[in-house]
Parts: structure tokens; sequence; C-alpha cells
């Protein structure tokens, strides 16, 4: 009918053929980006607010194509995840903050955690918890010193085998944190049942702090629920003196941010200490 042909004529229209075309040759690209040696890992500096200092560091993979230039994890670590990438890739991102993190510490800088983001595809996988006891194995970085990062909608997400995981790594001796929080799904009742060290409150809240609106309240209440639930919690996104001053007011244990750090080179990072 006339109907279809018009639907099928959108279906194929230019910029949609542009934008699988783009996603395609992205693909391709993220395919040979880990044996070209395209990775790098940047790493932001996470500060104890009552004693300003760094006290953790998280890492964050930075992707650079000769082609395509520098792209965002925000754009391709969910093509990542589509394609089961993210398997190698996060592979490479926690042997790698590991190896680094022990090499540091051999060289003198003070004994610091590193967080290492984990996406949910990561932990649906059979082996995460073999996978993290053997990198700790061999780089020789004690299992106090890595924290894992999950985001709260992959936390929220209904499979008990999560949990289940969750706890084993907890019994390695590993930190967890859960990041994002507080941006939408509501993991209140889930938080009783994970066994997390750190809550990690969403950058949203924090760009919008400003004195008596609704973002300070809840700002302040996810302090408090961390307080209450004997959880640390660390503030990220932040970047101004006034919103310094908020989080040391309401005695947020951490903060991370532009205001101190920007997420820098290996190199630069033995510069800061
Ligand atoms: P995220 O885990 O929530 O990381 C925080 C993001 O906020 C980072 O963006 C960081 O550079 C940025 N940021 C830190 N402080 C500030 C600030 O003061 N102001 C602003 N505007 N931004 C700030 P980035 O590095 O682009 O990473 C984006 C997301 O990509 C991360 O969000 C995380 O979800 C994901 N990602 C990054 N590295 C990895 C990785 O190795 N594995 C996995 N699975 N995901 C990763
Ligand atoms: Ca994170
Ligand atoms: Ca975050
Ligand atoms: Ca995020």
């Amino acid at each position: 009918s006339k109907e279809k042909g018009k639907n099928q004529y959108t279906l194929c229209s230019p910029a949609m053929k542009e934008e699988v075309l783009q996603k395609t040759q992205l693909t391709n690209s993220l395919y040979r980006a880990l044996e070209r040696n395209e990775f790098v890992l940047h790493y932001q500096p996470q500060v104890s607010v009552s004693t300003q200092e760094i006290v953790g560091l998280e890492a964050l993979i930075r992707w650079n194509n000769p082609e395509l230039g520098m792209i965002s994890p925000a754009t391709f670590i969910p093509l990542a995840e589509q394609t089961g990438l993210i398997i190698p890739i996060g592979q490479w991102v926690l042997e790698t903050a590991c190896r680094q993190i022990k090499e540091w510490q051999v060289m003198g800088l003070p004994p610091i955690r590193m967080a290492v983001n984990l996406s949910l595809v990561q932990f649906q996988e059979r082996n995460l918890l073999s996978l993290v006891g053997g990198i700790l194995n061999e780089t020789g970085l004690e299992a106090k010193y890595l924290e894992l990062e999950i985001t709260e909608s992959a936390a929220a997400d209904g499979e008990d085998d999560i949990v289940h995981v969750l706890h084993e790594l907890k019994e390695l001796g590993v930190s967890l944190s859960i990041d994002d929080f507080g941006s939408g799904y509501s993991s209140l009742s889930r938080l009783k049942t994970l066994p997390v060290d750190r809550i990690k409150i969403d950058m949203q809240f924090v760009r919008g702090i400003s004195t008596g609106n609704k973002d300070e309240a809840i700002a302040k209440t996810i302090i408090q629920l961390a307080k209450n639930l004997e959880l640390q919690v660390i503030a990220e996104g932040v970047e101004t003196a006034s919103q310094v001053e908020f989080f040391n007011t309401y005695k947020c244990d951490e903060i991370q941010g532009y205001y101190f750090y920007k997420p820098m080179p290996a190199s630069e990072v033995e510069g800061i200490f």
C-alpha cells in the first residue's frame, strides 16, 4: 500500500543510512582497538573532605582512534556492551588499573584505592570472580585497594545472580561502590541486600545544588541515608567552591570533580603526590 511504501522510504532515509554507516564504522574500529593499543586509562583523584588528601583514583577509559579521533566512553561503552566487546575491554581495564596502582605503591606513592567501572554485562559473565582473583594474584595487588563501581541501574537489575557475585567479590576482599546513586532506579530496598561499601551521589544532584532547592534536599538525604546504613558516601562532578562547602557542611566523606582534579594520564598522577 501507499502507507507502507511511505514507511519503507522513511526507514531508509539518508540520515538513518548515515547513522547506520557511522555505527558500523565505529563498531569495526572498536573490534580492532584493543590489538592496536588505542585505549588508554586516565585517572581522576578522589579527595577526603576532612583531610583534603587523595584517598583514591577512578580509572576512566579513553579511546584515541587514528581515523576517528577521540571517542567518548559515553559513546563507545554502550556499543562495546551491545557487541560483547566490553568483556575483553573490561578485562584490559581491570588489568591495567591494578598493575598501575601496584606499580605506584612499589614506587612509594601513598597506598590508595583504585576504582574500576564494571558494566552489568561483565557481572553477568560467569567467570568475573576468577577474573578479578586472577588479576589480583598476577599483579600482587592487595584486594582491599581495588574498588569495583557498579551503576545503580545495574545493581537494581532483578537478577539475584548479581547479588551473589557481589557477595563473592566482597569475600575476596575488594570493595564495592554504587555509581550514579539516585539516578532513577529505586534501589532503596536493594541497598539492604547489597554488600556495598560506598555510594556515589549522582552528578545531576551535585550540578543543581543551590541553597534551599530540591537537588540540595536530595543530596542531603543521600548523605544521611549513607550514614544511617553505615556506608561511605562520595560526591562526584564537584566543580565549584560552594559545592565543596556544601559537602563539607553536610559531612560527605569524599569528593571527586574538576574543582580538585580532572581525569589525567598516568604520567601526571605521579606529580600530584
Ligand atoms: P562515570 O563512571 O559516572 O564517570 C564520571 C564521569 O564524569 C567521567 O566521564 C568523568 O570524566 C566525568 N567527570 C568527573 N568530574 C567531573 C566534573 O567535575 N564535571 C563534569 N562535567 N564531569 C566530570 P567520562 O570519563 O567521559 O566517562 C563517562 C562514563 O563512561 C563513565 O561515567 C562510565 O559510566 C563510563 N566509563 C568510563 N570508563 C569506563 C570503563 O573503564 N568501563 C566501563 N564499563 N565504563 C566506563
Ligand atoms: Ca564511575
Ligand atoms: Ca557516576
Ligand atoms: Ca554515569
